[in-house]
């Protein structure tokens, strides 16, 4: 179940630059052997792993029903969907640049400790 889940991906529609509609666009390049296998959400279950699977896939009525709908029903979801693991790959870039600066910062502290101590140190000395 879970290598079946790892091997899976949601296949998403392109879109047609010309004119904003949603169409089908094989993901699988022609001598691809690896194929990924794709799960359609115009049913539950569907999936493919092969160009001609895919292009017998979208011919179906549910799938075509679906892809009229897709703006109005899964485009939203979907742009979140990106939104989030775009979002979540910046906040771990800055988690990490954030752990370095604190340490930076904790570095420079001391050192500033270090140099007031000697002043006062100095400063003590000076005085005598
Ligand atoms: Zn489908």
């Amino acid at each position: 179940m879970l290598i079946v889940a790892i091997n899976s991906q949601i296949y998403k529609p392109t879109i047609d630059s010309n004119n904003g509609i949603y169409i089908d666009k094989c993901p699988y390049s022609f001598h691809e052997r690896k194929r990924i296998v794709y799960d359609c959400r115009c049913k539950a279950g569907c999936s493919f792993d092969s160009r001609g699977k895919f292009n017998q896939h979208i011919k179906t009525k549910t799938h075509k029903e679906w892809i009229k709908n897709y703006d109005k029903y899964y485009k939203e979801v979907d742009d979140a969907q990106t939104t989030i693991k775009e979002l979540t790959i910046k906040v771990e870039k800055l988690m990490r640049k954030n752990s370095k600066l604190e340490l930076e910062n904790d570095i420079l502290l001391e050192k500033l400790k270090e140099k007031e101590e000697e002043e006062e140190f100095y400063d003590c000395d000076y005085k005598k």
